[in-house]
């Protein structure tokens, strides 16, 4: 049984490719502007669309200019335009267990995108894990969950899309984790469960 659900927000939640090329309009100009490496910069592009910035931008080779003006650009940033939540996501809705958000992004942005999507009502809790703003990573933010609620590891699973973020802090935790691989791209991943959709969850709280 458990007592908690963990969410990520970013393509565990809704697809961020629904709102990319909006939302990161001037940023993908920026960098087709200033990355002389045309095969990278795309590359660093789809990345953008899974990853923290700050990380594509160090393993991309952002100069310090570009860097800096694209963390410029993103530290204000909003998205206030609909959007939709994967339709499974209805499902993880109604399963009954108290729910954290925890996302690694932005501020503001990340804000903004709880907002349209009209789930701020369906958690406890909202934090955003903000890089530019605490060195603080999900792993902390975990443990500082249970500290303030009294649960144990047991008590959690720990849900998102990304082996190498909320699933690797959560299996450092021993915290049960909960894989959403709709497009069955992490076969291979080290993951209490995983699935396409979220209809085991229900059965794994219960
Ligand atoms: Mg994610």
């Amino acid at each position: 049984m458990k007592r908690a659900l963990i969410l990520d927000l970013d393509n565990t939640i809704y697809p961020v490719s629904s709102i990319a090329d909006k939302l990161f309009l001037e940023l993908f100009e920026l960098i087709d502007e200033k990355l002389a490496d045309k095969q990278a910069a795309a590359k660093a592009k789809h990345e953008l669309t899974r990853r923290p910035y700050q990380h594509v931008a160090d393993e991309y080779g952002f100069s310090d200019d570009l860097r800096g003006k694209g963390i410029e650009l993103l530290k204000n940033l909003t998205f206030n335009e609909p959007m939709q939540p994967f339709k499974e996501y209805n499902v993880l809705r109604k399963v009954k267990a108290d729910k954290y958000l925890v996302t690694t992004g932005f501020t503001k942005l990340q804000y903004s995108k709880v907002k349209m999507l009209g789930i701020a009502d369906d958690f406890k809790n909202i934090y955003v894990v903000d890089p530019e703003l605490s060195s603080k990573n999900k792993g902390d933010v975990f443990q500082q969950i249970m500290i303030d609620n009294g649960y144990i590891v047991e008590d959690l699973l720990v849900i998102g899309d990304d082996p190498q973020s909320e699933i690797k802090f959560a299996n450092e935790l021993g915290i049960d984790t909960f894989l959403f691989d709709p497009a069955n791209k992490h076969s291979g991943a080290d993951v209490t469960y995983r699935a396409a959709d979220y209809r085991d969850v229900a059965g794994i709280v219960n």
